[in-house]
């Protein structure tokens, strides 16, 4: 109620000044059906699992609005590949309001695929079942990650059909639509303020860093100039931190535009995102960022600097100081690379030993993976399982350090398996240093590396079940991906190398932006 919202607008596309959000309601589908449901998440909320059909499924698909619910769909702006784009907003999303966990916290809950907005601009308001179903999905396996993220809730199909052109080579084709419940404490990103800034909105630009001071960092007290740049520097914490943890395990978001960065620190909007398997700093999922490589694995730490950059633009009319919020540019940088270096250390089953020594073995550990071509996950994850054995039979280190190579790269060359050799020679020495027994040493690494991430390739093979009417991959998925660093044996196959044939395969490796 604070921030302004224009009220019974109609649904089409146009430009919304002096406003935050526009109250729409989302618009109806023909069949809704709940496909997949987060137990988890309903359970914190206080939900139970609903039948497939019924009034519940209506509510998540966005066919019944209660006299509870508040839906709009709100105002942002952003840079997109760099590019100031103007006014973009949630052309598809649609925000009920909040429901109160169980305990007691407030929560957005957002229909993402649930029709046209003024902010649709040229495109449908809808959303495919195959880029639903992998946000679904990688936002619960994120979390479970312990990778700050939104949450999603349910995933319902809508007996609908959307029309796309998945390659971009002119042949749009009918795909099934789908609407995710997609939940979070708020949805506003960086292109919010950006927004307000660049339509010289001053009074919108403070009542929009008020509300989000009030009701998201309250414990910052009432905001004053000076609080301002004590949330801006929080802001630039939580994002090291989600960066840190995305570089931690390899998780590539593939469209870090503004308008796609969350005020919270969360990861959120889950499209063309991907996994790194074999190691390459240079490597994105996005197709459409083939050329430029914006949004590679290894720039995302400088992407979200830049993007930050763009925040703290957005938010100087409201500083006493802007010379301040440049010291807390810096910050974020600092905190990431302290972040970094902490997991890394807990990656490589190593105290605070001797930190100098440490940082040139760290600092040398990405080029010694990329020349070997090993798969982020199981190079870890296997590294773990070898700890007490490479302590116990020093001799023997040769042949363990075959058999992690064996199990984790996709192609040795004689010269990066070298290198990697080396590296883990260095390692293992570092490693006899540590005081903690052999077994708790791989305890640690276990919690800190897990076995099972979401490779585009299983995805792929749920959308493709769904696709097909049969859900039980991706339940398995879902199932599984709960308890990412449990051994779960059973399910060993999931935790596999990306199989040759996955490597060219549309949606199996790399995607487009399409969805
Ligand atoms: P994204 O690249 O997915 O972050 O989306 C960028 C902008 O395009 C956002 O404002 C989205 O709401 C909007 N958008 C993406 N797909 C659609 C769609 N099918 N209908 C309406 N708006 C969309
Ligand atoms: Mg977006
Ligand atoms: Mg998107």
């Amino acid at each position: 109620e604070e921030l302004r919202g224009e009220i019974a607008p109609d649904k089409r596309p146009r430009q919304v000044p002096g406003y935050h959000y526009s109250r729409i309601e989302p618009t109806p589908v023909r069949d809704p059906h709940l496909l997949a449901w987060s137990e988890e998440l309903g359970g914190f909320l206080g939900l139970t699992r609903p039948e497939e059909r019924g009034p519940a499924v209506d509510a998540l698909a966005g066919n019944l609005v209660t006299d509870s619910m508040k839906p709009f769909a709100a105002r942002y702006g952003g840079h997109q590949f760099g590019h100031w784009a103007g006014q973009l907003g949630d052309g598809r999303a649609i925000s009920l309001g909040e429901l109160r966990a169980v305990d007691g916290s407030a929560w957005e809950i957002q229909l993402k695929g649930a029709g046209p907005t003024p902010y649709s601009r040229r495109a449908d308001g809808r959303a495919v079942l195959r880029s639903s179903l992998r946000e679904f999905l990688c936002s619960e396996a994120m979390h479970s990650l312990g990778v700050p993220t939104t949450r999603a809730l349910s995933l319902v199909a809508t007996g609908d059909t959307v029309v796309r052109d998945m390659f971009y080579n002119g042949n749009p084709q009918e795909e099934p639509g789908a609407v995710v419940a997609r939940v979070a404490p708020t949805f506003i990103r960086f292109g919010n303020f950006q927004m307000m800034a660049v339509a010289g909105e001053l009074d919108n630009l403070r009542a929009l860093a008020d509300y989000v001071i009030q009701h998201h960092y309250p414990e910052l007290g009432a905001p004053s100039p000076a609080v301002y740049m004590g949330w801006f520097e929080e802001v630039c914490r939580r994002t090291a931190v989600m960066i840190a943890h995305w570089q931690s395990v390899g998780f590539v978001h593939g469209v870090m535009n503004t308008d796609n960065m969350s005020i919270l620190g969360l990861t959120i909007d889950y499209g063309p995102y991907g996994w790194l398997e074999p190691y390459d700093p240079d490597w994105t999922p996005n197709t459409t960022d083939f050329a430029s490589r914006r949004y590679a694995f290894a720039q995302q730490p400088q992407v979200a600097l830049w993007n930050l950059y763009q925040l703290a633009r957005a938010i100087v009319p409201l500083v006493a100081e802007p010379e301040a919020l440049r010291q807390s540019l810096d910050q974020y940088t600092a905190t990431l690379a302290e972040t970094r270096h902490a997991m890394m250390l807990r990656k490589l089953g190593l105290s605070e030993l001797f930190p100098v020594e440490d940082r040139a073995l760290l600092e040398a550990l990405p080029e010694a993976l990329a020349g070997a071509q090993v798969d982020m996950t199981l190079f870890f994850r296997r590294l773990s399982h070898t700890v007490p054995a490479l302590l116990a039979n020093p001799e023997k280190q040769a042949a363990l350090f075959g058999e992690v190579l064996a199990a984790a790269s996709y192609n040795v060359s004689p010269e990066g398996e070298q290198a990697l050799l080396q590296w883990l020679q260095q390692y293992a020495q570092r490693l006899q240093q540590e005081p903690a027994s052999p077994e708790v040493i791989r305890e640690n690494m276990l919690s800190a590396n897990p076995k099972y991430v979401l490779r585009n390739y299983l995805a792929q093979q749920a959308i493709e079940a769904a696709e097909a009417g049969d859900v039980s991959v991706l339940n398995r998925l879902m199932e599984v991906l709960k308890t990412p660093f449990a051994e779960q044996p059973e399910h060993d196959e999931l935790a596999a190398k990306r199989p040759e044939w996955a490597r060219e395969k549309p949606g199996s490796a790399t995607l487009s932006c399409s969805s």
